[in-house]
């Protein structure tokens, strides 16, 4: 069977499958030796999903950490390419994350508010302490001021997907990020 991901789809890559691989694996040695050089060798992964799935799957394998992994869902988007509501958590997380070194990962940071509302839930469940971790990072976007502690990839302000990252839920398992064609973002009533 040829491989299909649909990366026909796109109208241009930002960041190719080996430069994710790469730059993974130096996200993977950077946070393994933050927390080691401190005597931490077991650390809590909050992996936002859907999105992060990707990511947080092959970071972890990266982590030379005993890690434990739970997952938060929030909403903010619907099938659109711009945020409609304030984000909501729709699932939280089960592990008793009291006294914990916890590492919440997103897939991309935008305008801000997504990190920002997890970081305050998470908080008041007490952890140790509390670093966080995206893949992308769309610095000219930010309406809050806030920087995630690890970033993988600084892009440009334009809607992609690819690599966990979905438009209406698709496309999350291209192997690469990029832009979709401007003419598959809006589809027309008709459809
Ligand atoms: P923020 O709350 O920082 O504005 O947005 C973060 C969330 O919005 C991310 O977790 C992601 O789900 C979604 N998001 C922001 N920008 C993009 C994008 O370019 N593509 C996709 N697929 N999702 C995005
Ligand atoms: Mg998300
Ligand atoms: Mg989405």
């Amino acid at each position: 069977m040829t491989y299909m991901s649909h990366t026909e789809d796109l109208a241009e890559v930002l960041v190719t499958e080996d430069q994710l691989a790469t730059r993974i694996a130096e996200l993977g040695e950077q946070i393994t030796k933050h927390y080691l050089d401190q005597g931490i060798e077991e650390i809590v992964v909050v992996a936002v999903t859907n999105g992060a799935i990707v990511f947080v799957a092959d970071l972890m394998r990266k982590l030379n950490l005993h890690t434990r992994l739970d997952c938060i869902r929030v909403s903010s988007y619907r099938d659109e390419t711009q945020p409609v509501t304030e984000p909501e958590i729709i699932d939280n997380i089960r592990l008793n994350v009291e006294g914990e070194h916890v590492l919440l990962i997103d897939d991309i940071l935008d305008t801000g508010s997504t990190l920002q509302k997890l970081v305050g839930v998470l908080r008041r469940m007490r952890p140790a302490t509390l670093k966080t971790c995206v893949l992308l990072d769309k610095e000219g976007r930010r309406t809050k001021t806030y920087r995630a502690n690890y970033c993988g990839f600084t892009i440009p302000e334009a809607f992609v997907v690819g690599y966990g990252l979905d438009f209406a839920e698709r496309y999350r398992n291209l192997p690469c990020i990029g832009v979709l064609r401007p003419e598959l973002q809006n589809p027309p009533e008709w459809c």
